[in-house]
């Protein structure tokens, strides 16, 4: 049996960055253990991500969480990586012909005219050769959007919560949660463990996990998104392209390695579970994305799907629970998980150390109440 202070369900980036932060911040992870179903973290929807960082996708609650990561990720303390996990991709965001009043609408809600201009369809076309000018009414360019090094993230998190002398257990499947007077009792595949707090990092089970612990659910939808890579004509430099996104919601890609990474930017709702791509969804996204560029699809090299989970507000959920006594949500990072995840595990930090949430990220315009259970407690709750 294992005895511990604090035991976080999950060992994605939310469980990952939680781990190590916490420990961090009690110079120690000898008390905290991460349970993880899987032989290794990250399996889930944490490896099967775009890797982007921009500061214009999500509402505003996702905007101000990732602006309050971006210092950890340009430039991280040499402990967790001895290169920036950012380097620089740029973004554009089109909009198909005759929807320029889409570009309207992004520029006011995003009202970042510092990060973001407006450009033409010609303009377009030079940021990203492989557009069909014919097909657009012109794009948005966000040039400081960057890709992430998400492996090298991930490891950067678990390397420095070892250091700590934190503990990762790999096939252990929480089946069990039992509150008593002195904590809880979790039953896992891999023998018991009692732990005062329990960590909800369980990604698309969050759920499921919140009922087994006794807590009320928060309405977490799980949603597929699928992704492809392939080669572009042999030949062409794919390096410089940027994130292309079109701002309807039909397709993006961006190059990966050499490759093209694709995504018809499906949002299929899906019960948990180890997400698979739907031959439907690759056609989908083959199509579009011939219809809007001059690539031809050939052959694929590869593809998959991951959960990209919600609640209602589209904000995640970060905090205790209102009714069992030390249950912490870190659960609905939606499609920002990798970005929001130096935030989201400070916030943690310093919620479970019974600290104030640090002011930088508060400086951000975020309100913690944005984040809080509660907010599905309500009359209705
Ligand atoms: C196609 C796609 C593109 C994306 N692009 C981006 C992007 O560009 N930028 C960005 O920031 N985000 C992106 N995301 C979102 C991001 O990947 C997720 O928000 C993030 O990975 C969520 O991390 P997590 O740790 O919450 O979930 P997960 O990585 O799924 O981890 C949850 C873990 O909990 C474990 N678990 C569950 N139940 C139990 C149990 N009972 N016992 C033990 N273990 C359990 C699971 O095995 C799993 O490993 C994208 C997602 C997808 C699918």
């Amino acid at each position: 049996m294992i005895d511990v202070r604090i035991a976080i369900v999950g060992g994605g980036m939310a469980g990952a960055s939680a781990a190590c932060l916490i420990a961090e911040e009690a110079g120690s992870g000898a008390d905290i253990v991460v349970l993880e179903r899987e032989s290794q973290p990250g399996y889930h929807t944490t490896g099967r991500s775009a890797a982007m960082y921009t500061e214009v996708y999500g509402n505003d609650v996702i905007r101000a969480l990732v602006r309050a990561g971006r210092g950890f990720m340009e430039s991280p303390a040499e402990r967790y990586a001895d290169h920036p996990l950012l380097t620089p991709r740029g973004a554009l965001m089109v909009a198909n012909t005759g929807e320029a009043e889409r570009l309207d609408a992004f520029m006011e809600e995003m009202q970042r005219p510092d990060v973001l201009s407006r450009v033409d369809a010609a303009h377009c076309k030079e940021i990203c050769p492989a557009l069909r000018q014919d097909q657009l009414s012109g794009g948005v360019h966000e040039p400081l959007a960057m890709d992430i090094d998400v492996h090298g993230m991930l490891q950067g998190f678990v390397r420095v919560f070892r250091g700590l002398g934190g503990r990762i257990i790999g096939d252990a499947a929480v089946t069990a949660i039992e509150r008593g007077g002195d904590g809880f009792r979790i039953g896992t595949t891999a023998g018991e463990v009692r732990a005062e707090i329990v960590i909800n990092a369980a990604g698309a089970w969050g759920d499921d996990l919140a009922t087994m612990a006794g807590a009320t659910p928060v309405g977490l939808v799980p949603k597929r998104r699928t992704a492809i890579t392939f080669d572009p004509a042999a030949g062409t430099d794919v390096s410089t392209w940027p994130l292309t996104f079109e701002l309807g919601g039909g397709w993006y890609f961006k190059p990966d390695a050499g490759r093209i990474l694709a995504s018809p930017a499906d949002e299929t709702p899906s019960a948990p579970c180890d997400a698979q791509p739907d031959e439907m969804d690759i056609a989908i996204c083959v199509d579009r994305i011939q219809n809007a560029t001059d690539l031809q699809v050939r052959r694929l090299a590869s593809s998959w799907a991951g959960l990209r989970c919600f609640v209602d507000d589209h904000s995640p959920v970060n905090g205790f629970d209102d009714a069992v006594e030390g249950f912490y949500w870190l659960v609905g990072q939606g499609g920002y998980g990798i970005k929001t995840s130096p935030a989201m595990g400070r916030i943690a930090a310093a919620q479970i150390a019974g600290k104030p949430v640090p002011a930088d990220i508060l400086d951000q315009g975020l309100s913690i109440d944005s984040l809080s259970v509660n907010r599905f407690r309500g009359e209705n709750g």
